[in-house]
């Protein structure tokens, strides 16, 4: 009997001011393995407006055929209308695979479009591959180690991936694909509509891009804790992570929190304080090159995952190496 030709694998491309995010391009990099490994073609829905420009930069990413809604509605993100595009095309072209970016977009995006295509979906996946049967095993940290989640029995396999998760692929700008533009409705009905983007102007050094992390956990024990941590980060020009509780008890903003469901970073140096080590939080540092940890338990499993641990009280510890950096940058600047 004939093996059934597997659909093709998708990853839903994201815009922001006609700007496709790295994120994206990351993915149509994991994608291509997985098609290939399928034998299948790896395609992208791209929606925004006047994007005919940068549809390149997919094709150099890997992708086989992009389709493309172009149209001054859907410069923004759109919920209910984006949703509505990439739902009617994956019934008419029934995708193995989709692939979306843990953006702000794709956390809301991915569960809209799975629902409505009575599917499964990972959310915040770490890692994904293909098992000996050729599903997709979708990985996440949960009970201590990694999960596997699959879907075996319906169709598309759905996973949201953060940024950073999977490296940029070789751009080849040789190569190029198929365009396939879409027909967008004039005016397209929805309740919710996005007007305009405001941005936060966001404090201090990016996390994505710095080459020192200073991150706080729990162990902060209220603001004025956290004051010290942050103060730390300053001094070390450094930019400021966190973990879950700190977020939840309002010390710093969601924008801070690095893991599984906050970012992914990748600095020379991070220095973890008041911290457990948790697996939720030490996915996002897998890419750090010199770790350490500040904390007053000599027996938190944090310190089995850094290369230096220094055991103490990180409400007095803190200002002391603050004061001690200090010294140092000033004894430098002097020499
Ligand atoms: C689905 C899911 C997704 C999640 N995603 C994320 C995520 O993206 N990022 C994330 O961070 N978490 C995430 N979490 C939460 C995660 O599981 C942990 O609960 C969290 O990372 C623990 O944060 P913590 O280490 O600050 O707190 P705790 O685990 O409470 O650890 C606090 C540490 O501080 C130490 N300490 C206490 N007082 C002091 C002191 N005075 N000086 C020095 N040390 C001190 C303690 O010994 C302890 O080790 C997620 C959880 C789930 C279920």
């Amino acid at each position: 009997m004939m093996e059934k030709q597997p659909g093709p694998v998708w990853v839903i491309a994201e815009q922001i001011d006609c700007r496709i995010l790295p994120v994206s391009l990351q993915l149509i990099g994991q994608a291509r393995k997985l098609a290939v490994e399928l034998k299948a073609s790896l395609e992208t829905i791209l929606l925004g407006d006047q994007m005919d420009e940068q549809i390149q930069q997919l094709f150099a990413a890997g992708a086989d055929c992009v389709y493309l809604g172009n149209a001054p509605d859907l410069a923004y993100y759109q919920p209910e209308i984006y949703t509505e595009i990439i739902v009617k095309l994956a019934k008419e072209h029934h995708p193995e695979i989709i692939l979306i970016g843990s953006t702000a977009m794709g956390t809301e995006l991915a569960p809209l479009v799975a629902a409505r295509l009575d599917t499964g979906l990972t959310a915040h996946c770490i890692d994904i591959a293909l098992d000996d049967n050729k599903i997709l095993e979708q990985k996440i940290p949960a009970y201590g180690g990694l999960m596997s989640i699959t879907c075996p029995e319906k169709r598309p396999q759905m996973a949201t991936i953060a940024a950073g998760v999977f490296l940029k692929p070789e751009l080849d700008e040789s190569k190029t694909g198929e365009i396939i533009p879409l027909e967008i409705p004039d005016k397209i009905p929805g309740r919710i509509q996005t007007l305009e983007i405001v941005r936060e102007e966001s404090e201090g050094v990016p996390l994505e891009s710095a080459p020192i992390v200073v991150a706080g956990g729990a162990g902060a024990g209220d603001p004025e804790g956290w004051r010290k941590i942050a103060d730390l980060a300053e001094t070390l020009n450094a930019a400021l992570g966190s973990t879950r509780p700190a977020v939840d008890e309002g010390w710093t903003e969601l924008e801070t929190m690095i893991g599984q469901s906050g970012k992914m970073v990748s600095p020379e140096l991070y220095i973890g304080v008041g911290l457990s080590g948790e697996l939720q939080h030490m996915v996002g540092i897998v890419g750090a090159k010199v770790m350490v940890a500040i904390n007053n338990d000599a027996k938190s499993p944090v310190f089995e995952q850094v290369d230096f641990g220094i055991v103490d009280d990180c409400r007095e510890f803190v200002p002391v190496l603050i004061e001690k950096i200090r010294e140092y940058q000033e004894k430098k600047v002097t020499c």
